[in-house]
């Protein structure tokens, strides 16, 4: 789940990598799917971390003009000195590692976000161009080239200061009782993106109904990006729950608070959001849609919550006339209304003057993209530097207008040939999946077939959208970067909300072209591939089929399992949530996720703390399916052809090694640490070695003695 909360999904769709927050300071990976529902991010790592270096690098980014080219399977990435039966991952990447220290604006740095960057370096040169004042830019390039400029234009932003904030923070302090919480929540929440302001409201597809789309509202209203952070009584967890509270201080003193009072506000403010995340259900729980699929009508949702004044809210959206929501978490608005009756208002203020200055933080002055720097970024995951400003105005134009730059960067970068390639390799995997289901020795044949319905039901996704997003209605200004934010934002909240009540639009996207990631979605029933992850060095034209299908034909096959998984596999062919496994195959399947849960349970993410494999389960068990179906996929692909050895490794270790090296990472103790608890993830140490311990091709590939740490005695297999 990421975020533009305010559009609330409230199941969160799986992706190949993390997940991130909206605000890009708080941005743990460039790309996210903007869909889901709660405040939350996510992504993993190694156990060899490099050495920082001594110095920053000398600033020698600059905007390309075209992407550069590193191979799929790249031979000076590997660490010869490593026995690959011993440490496949440090075998495949300690190379790469060595040579790729996280730059100091990074919570990690892996392929992927090297990918990502570069892709941003691209897009940069894009813009630089857009933001030329020329008169023939077609209005796209006008909309996103102004965005930038006015982005970029840091002595406007500065010499502003607070000022942008100002009418926001008066209308909270006009606000003149409890009930007066819902008419500002209504426009508030058009507003800003994430659950933030005390909940989520949003529209949904129908978990009963894929076809329909419905209101929903959801927990929310934390500044820290999980609800365990509140709860978790370890010294670390209040150690940060302790800066966390300077933070909140420190904001509260930029909007012109004295110390005494600011400091009281952020007690007042944890107190809030502690009763909060108290009242949330965890990440785990959160996996099961059951427990977030509560429809009611507005009646009933007044009935859980009387102090909350939902028809103003409702009447504030234009969402007087809905008959129905999806309340996904009813206890939680129970204990909000609760909060409404026992704080009183002036906390009530403070509460939102935090949630005000915290979300629009990154579009002030640096005084106040600093502090929030400082926190999110540096205390939570170590990063060490502000990234560059270009940076962060390409990942706001990204978010903001991502379809409109996104057919400038397909257009120069996502070639027919690529596109008719990975669409033939995506059939292949689907094809090795459907054979391998029809031969399960687990599954009866009742739900094999609703598992082959399912599987031709997935709709491929490939590059790009077949129809563009119109961002015709939204004003952009040149002089106006808080302005433009916050238009751009009210647009994509009222496309949501305009949504509700009408049929799905299946060719929705909910990453953007350029993204470096992809994802399944459980009620659209598809799989999506951007085409910024189908670029060297993961899907390679230059190279053979298997680097590539070891790359990203595992890739492929680990979003289609997805459908499968532990969330996946309770939405039927359509997209509905419905029960179409026989009792004994649920607790077959079950059974087989459970060894993959004990397995990963065991592997150390950072100090003491061991993966939360109740929570990564959905994710090591698409890897380990998805690397299966893509060696099998490439059998087929290379069935009669006479491979030869290359560079002294045979056909199947380079599968093996082009697999592996789509992870090579080196990341931050403390990033380490956050994504224990928000990342649905391994850490990509675990999700090489895991998955190749447990394969049996990979011991032959490599030939590997039945005693060595890359062959698992009892290896686990789902698909
Ligand atoms: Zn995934």
């Amino acid at each position: 789940m990421i975020g533009r909360f305010a559009m609330a999904f409230l199941l969160s769709t799986s992706t190949l990598l993390a997940q991130s927050n909206p605000n890009p300071a708080q941005q743990e990976r460039p790309s996210e799917k903007p869909k889901p529902a709660v405040p939350g991010s996510p992504v993993a790592p190694p156990p060899k971390v490099a050495e920082e270096p001594a110095k920053p690098a000398p600033a020698k980014e600059a905007p390309l003009s075209e992407l550069p080219y590193t191979p799929s399977l790249d031979l000076s990435a590997l660490d010869r000195s490593v026995d690959p039966c011993t440490d496949f991952y440090t075998y495949t990447c300690g190379g790469w590692m060595a040579k790729n220290p996280i730059p100091p604006d990074q919570a990690s740095w892996d392929i992927y976000g090297k990918l990502a960057q570069e892709n941003q370096q691209f897009l940069w040169g894009i813009l630089e161009d857009a933001a030329r004042p020329a008169a023939d830019r077609i209005p796209t390039q006008q909309k996103v080239g102004d965005y930038f400029a006015a982005c970029m234009d840091v002595a406007e932003i500065e010499k502003l200061g607070a000022a942008p904030l100002r009418p926001l923070l008066a209308e909270i302090a006009a606000l003149k009782s409890s009930r007066d919480l819902a008419a500002f929540l209504a426009q508030e929440h058009l507003r800003v993106y994430g659950s933030g302001f005390l909940f989520g409201f949003g529209s949904q597809q129908d978990f009963g109904d894929a076809t329909q789309v419905i209101a929903s509202a959801g927990a929310g209203g934390l500044g820290l990006p999980d609800r365990d952070y509140y709860t978790k009584t370890d010294a670390k967890s209040k150690e940060i729950r302790s800066k966390y509270l300077d933070h909140v201080a420190r904001m509260m003193e930029l909007i012109g608070e004295s110390k005494t009072e600011a400091s009281r506000d952020a007690r007042a403010v944890m107190k809030i959001e502690t009763a909060l995340a108290e009242a949330s259900l965890t990440r785990v729980e959160r996996r099961d849609p059951y427990k977030l699929f509560h429809k009611m009508t507005p009646a009933q949702l007044k009935a859980l919550s009387p102090s909350f004044d939902w028809t103003r809210y409702l009447a504030g959206g234009d969402l007087g006339s809905i008959g129905t929501l999806n309340v996904s978490e009813p206890a939680f608005f129970k204990k909000m209304d609760s909060e409404i009756r026992l704080i009183e208002l002036p906390r009530w203020k403070t509460y939102l003057r935090w949630h005000a200055v915290h979300s629009r933080a990154p579009y002030l002055a640096s005084a106040f993209v600093t502090e929030d720097f400082n926190f999110f970024r540096k205390t939570l995951r170590g990063v060490a530097e502000q990234p560059p400003r270009w940076k962060t105005c390409v990942r706001l134009v990204d978010r903001d207008l991502g379809e409109a730059l996104g057919q400038e960067f397909v257009r120069r970068t996502f070639t027919p040939e690529t596109k008719q390639k990975t669409v033939e390799m995506t059939q292949r995997v689907e094809r090795a999946m459907e054979n391998e289901v029809k031969t399960l020795g687990w599954m009866t044949d009742a739900t094999k077939a609703r598992a082959i319905e399912k599987l031709h039901a997935i709709a491929n996704k490939v590059g790009y959208p077949d129809r563009w997003r119109d961002y015709s209605s939204i004003e952009i200004q040149r002089n106006d970067f808080y302005g433009d934010v916050t238009r751009a934002t009210v647009f994509e909240s009222r496309r949501q909300l305009l949504k509700i009540g009408k049929p799905v639009d299946r060719g929705e996207w909910g990453m953007t072209p350029p993204t470096v990631n992809a994802y399944y979605d459980p009620q659209l029933n598809d799989i999506n591939f951007p085409a910024g992850v189908l670029q060297p060095p993961l899907y390679d034209p230059k190279m053979d089929d298997a680097p590539n299908y070891g790359n990203t034909g595992s890739t492929i096959g680990h979003e289609l399992t997805h459908a499968f998984d532990d969330e996946g596999r309770k939405f039927d062919a359509k997209g509905d949530l419905k029960d179409w496994w026989t009792p004994e195959d649920a607790k077959s399947f079950e059974e087989r996720v459970n060894c993959v849960r004990d397995q990963y349970a065991q592997y150390t993410i950072v100090d003491d703390i061991k993966i939360n494999s109740k929570l990564t389960s959905g994710e090591d068990v698409a890897d380990l399916g998805g690397t299966l179906l893509a060696y099998i996929a490439w059998k087929d692909a290379v069935s009669g052809a006479d491979l030869e050895k290359r560079d002294g490794f045979s056909p199947d270790q380079r599968f093996f090694i082009g697999f592996a090296q789509w992870a090579c990472q080196n990341q931050r103790p403390e990033n380490l640490r956050a994504n224990a608890i928000t990342n649905p993830h391994s850490p990509d140490k675990y999700r090489v070695n895991g998955i190749v311990s447990n394969l049996p091709e990979f011991a032959k590939a490599f030939e590997c003695k039945e005693t060595q740490p890359m062959v698992r005695a009892k290896p686990c297999r789902v698909w």
